[in-house]
């Protein structure tokens, strides 16, 4: 996982920068996101309309809100609601209780007039679905042994194999989707990396689901001499024109926190309360806002902090 994997055939273009961060695991990238679990605005689905920038969807909040819903209710996340119209209330599970610092931040927040509400994790604090609630041990980054929080793997994959309909392949790498006369998927070959043999799949549907980048070189994979440009593509913009969320970080010290008795911090493994999106509809020399999300406090060193010394990330 992360950006250099042994063995991938990933190069940058001379002048760039860009990380790909890509999975090559069951379960992709949910096994080291941060669960935070934030629905979009409408104005997310309408960028043109409110400030000129971006496109409209074809589709509104309205339309998925029903979906959001539905996957809440399923993985359970934790947050309040709060009324904020940058990130829409969810079917929430009680939060876990704020932290001394994330206390700190939100007195210094009431005081400059900035939101600082309990954050919206996809951790559960209610038994859901045969799943225990978090136990505070904040060593998500191992993998939570409880299925507490949610991935993939943990908690989408078991029921899907009990119903005995599902087959994983492993270490099979999708290299093009096959199209019939009339032009519909009908089989996707791939490559068994244990091996190298090229095999095949048929298929009465496709779904392209390799993250954003992955699933755009699959579809431009997929020529055919009904579709030249790869699948999917008429329009010729496939794998143009992307853009990533930039963010960065710093570190503060709090000498407020010094000599607070001992006390665990650990909690669900991440944040309990964060900042949500401010000034982002105000006129100014540049569009949209900010948002924070803070961690802190003195917890045990994690799988995370290993990782940094060799140079790997994780939330
Ligand atoms: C460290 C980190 C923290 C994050 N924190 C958050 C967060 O707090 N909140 C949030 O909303 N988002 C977060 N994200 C982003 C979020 O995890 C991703 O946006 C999301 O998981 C993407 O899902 P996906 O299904 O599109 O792709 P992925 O999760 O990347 O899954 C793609 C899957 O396709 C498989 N695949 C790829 N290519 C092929 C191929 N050719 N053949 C067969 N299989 C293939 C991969 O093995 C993988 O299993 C975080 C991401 C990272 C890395
Ligand atoms: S803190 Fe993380 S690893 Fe520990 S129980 Fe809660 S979700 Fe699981």
């Amino acid at each position: 996982m992360f950006w250099d994997i042994e063995g991938e055939p990933y190069t940058r273009a001379p002048g760039s920068d860009f990380a790909w961060l890509r999975a090559r695991i069951l379960g992709g990238r949910t096994n080291a996101w941060a669960r935070i679990s934030l629905r979009m605005s409408e104005w997310d689905f309408k960028p043109r309309s409110t400030d000129g920038m971006g496109d409209d969807w074809p589709i509104s909040y309205e339309d998925l809100a029903p979906y959001y819903e539905k996957a809440e209710a399923y993985i359970g996340v934790y947050g309040s609601k709060d009324n904020i119209a940058s990130t829409p209330d969810g079917l929430f599970q009680p939060p876990p209780k704020p932290r001394c610092y994330e206390l700190l931040i939100k007195k210094a927040c009431d005081k400059l007039g900035i939101l600082c509400v309990p954050g919206r994790r996809a951790v559960i604090t209610q038994p859901t679905h045969g799943r225990p609630p978090c136990h505070y041990c904040g060593q998500c980054e191992r993998g939570c042994i409880t299925a507490s929080h949610f991935n993939s793997a943990l908690v989408l994959i078991p029921p899907a194999m009990a119903t005995n309909r599902l087959e994983i392949i492993p270490r099979a790498m999708a290299r093009e989707i096959m199209v019939d006369g009339a032009g519909k998927a009908r089989a996707v070959s791939y490559v068994d990396k244990t091996t190298g043999q090229e095999k095949k799949v048929r298929a009465r549907a496709v779904v392209v689901a390799a993250s954003a980048c992955e699933s755009a070189r699959l579809l431009l994979n997929s020529r055919s001499e009904k579709f030249p440009n790869g699948l999917a593509n008429s329009s010729g913009v496939v794998g143009r024109y992307l853009t990533d969320t930039l963010g960065s970080g710093m570190t503060g010290y709090f000498p407020q926190m010094e000599k607070l008795p001992p006390h665990d911090d650990e909690g669900a493994g991440g944040m309990h309360m964060f900042i949500p999106w401010w000034k982002w509809n105000q006129k100014r020399d540049f569009l949209r806002g900010y948002h924070i999300e803070f961690g802190g406090g003195r917890q045990m060193p994690y799988l995370a902090s290993v990782n940094a010394s060799k140079g790997l990330g994780v939330n």
